[in-house]
């Protein structure tokens, strides 16, 4: 069974359609990126998977190996290991990373009725992680993204998905504009954590991105639908031609 089946979905934002009947399908251990031009719902497709308010879905299927998720609430779908990076991390002034970490990864297994980890194993899971991901131990007690540059931002954001081990990990790069530093810790964390278990869609506007994580398939969304589906080469197809012929394909 794939990962995740979304079948002919339709949402929208504040009355405003966005997605148009989208289909995609998403393999277990798969990388896919989703590409397309501004506007055409990538971020919008990113915050209905995670269940942010506000987006309604007025038609479709969201199968999480074959369950429908669109039910659940954001916190559950987190508990079954779906995990949305946000494109603009959030400062929380006060709660060191590592407490943040803790919390929020008890607050998961406490949902799939798992005990809360032990301070020891939490500390040797966090200890562990991080050394892989080249993450200090300042970087663990400082607040979290108070004051952090774009790659330490980044690299929080990998941290985050790396203690909470998602099934299922969306990464909406579009718009961000992030420098090489990022760029590289985006990549490399990425690529570390790319596994049989995990499935990661990586959502770029650009091209460069995909120089780094090499994706193993690429789907063109346009005007809230995927509009083309292709192998890694179709992102270079992209950068050449421009999404001219796709929006064309969609109107
Ligand atoms: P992308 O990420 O591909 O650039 P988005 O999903 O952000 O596209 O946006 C798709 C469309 O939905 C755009 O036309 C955008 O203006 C509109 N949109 C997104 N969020 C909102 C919102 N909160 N309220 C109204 N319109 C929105
Ligand atoms: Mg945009
Ligand atoms: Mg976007």
């Amino acid at each position: 069974m794939s990962l995740l089946e979304i079948k002919n979905l339709h949402a929208e934002v504040e009355g405003k359609k966005i997605l148009n009947g989208l289909t995609l399908t998403i393999e277990k251990g798969q990388v896919a990126a989703i590409m397309g031009p501004n506007g055409s719902g990538k971020s919008t497709l990113a915050y209905v998977l995670a269940g942010k308010p506000g987006y309604q879905v007025t038609s479709g299927e969201v199968l999480l190996d074959g369950e429908n998720i669109l039910g659940m609430a954001p916190d559950e779908r987190a508990a079954k290991g779906v995990f949305l990076a946000f494109q603009y991390p959030v400062e929380v002034p006060g709660v060191a990373t590592m407490t943040f970490l803790r919390t929020a990864l008890n607050a998961q297994r406490k949902l799939r009725g798992e005990g809360e980890l032990s301070t020891p194993a939490f500390m040797k899971l966090v200890r562990d992680t991080s050394a892989k991901l080249g993450v200090s131990q300042e970087h663990l007690r400082r607040a979290v993204n108070v004051g952090f540059s774009g790659g330490e931002k980044k690299r929080n954001e990998i941290l985050q998905m790396a203690v909470l081990e998602p099934r299922l990990a969306v990464l909406d790069e579009t718009d961000s504009g992030l420098d090489i530093d990022a760029l590289k810790v985006v990549s490399e964390g990425v690529n570390r954590l790319r596994s049989p278990e995990r499935s990661m869609i990586v959502i770029t506007h650009y091209q460069r991105l995909l120089n780094y994580i090499v994706p193993d398939v690429v789907h063109v969304l346009a005007k809230g639908r995927v509009v083309k589906t292709g192998g890694k080469e179709l992102a270079l197809e992209l950068e050449a031609k421009g999404y001219a012929e796709f929006v064309g394909e969609a109107a």
